[in-house]
């Protein structure tokens, strides 16, 4: 079956309640990083030991820098995990849902309007539209939420 708006404005439906229902997430990468205790008698002196327990370590870019955070215990890393696995997902999904919004714009048909500059103008205002409400669709449950600038919809006109 070809793809209509019909159909694509459905899938697009989906994508944008799978949206609402996400817990936290944040932005970075989990690491883990080998220590080795700087003691010359110590095991971990010997170059293929694998060293002391691994220090786990939330890295993220914040204005061009990358920022380090440690965890206090493995319960706090496990919820960092699962908030970066979020964000990773939202990442994923944000890319569908453009992609998808781009094949409605393709499909959307113009010819209901009419021709010349006012149809391109009208067509412009309804992408504008359509943008707008989905930012606010979007975004509008995380507003409370502190959860950095890198996540915030981009202010730019359209
Ligand atoms: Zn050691």
């Amino acid at each position: 079956m070809p793809d209509d708006v019909a159909t694509l404005g459905t899938q697009r439906s989906k994508l944008l309640e799978e949206f609402l229902s996400w817990g936290d997430l944040r932005p970075g990468s989990i690491t883990a990083v080998i220590r080795r205790c700087g003691k010359p008698s110590c095991h971990c002196a010997k170059h293929h030991d694998p060293g002391h327990d691994p220090q786990f370590r939330l890295t993220r870019r914040v204005a061009g820098k990358t920022v380090t955070e440690s965890f206090a215990n493995p319960t706090a890393l496990r919820k960092a995990q699962q908030e970066v696995a979020e964000f990773h997902r939202f990442q994923k999904l944000s890319q569908d849902l453009v992609t998808l919004n781009e094949k409605i714009c393709r499909l959307r048909p113009v010819t209901q309007e009419r021709g010349g500059w006012t149809a391109a103008a009208a067509v412009h205002q309804e992408v504008a539209r359509e943008v707008n409400q989905l930012l606010g669709r979007v975004f509008a449950p995380f507003s409370q939420r502190d959860f950095g600038s890198t996540l915030l919809p981009p202010q730019r006109p359209l």
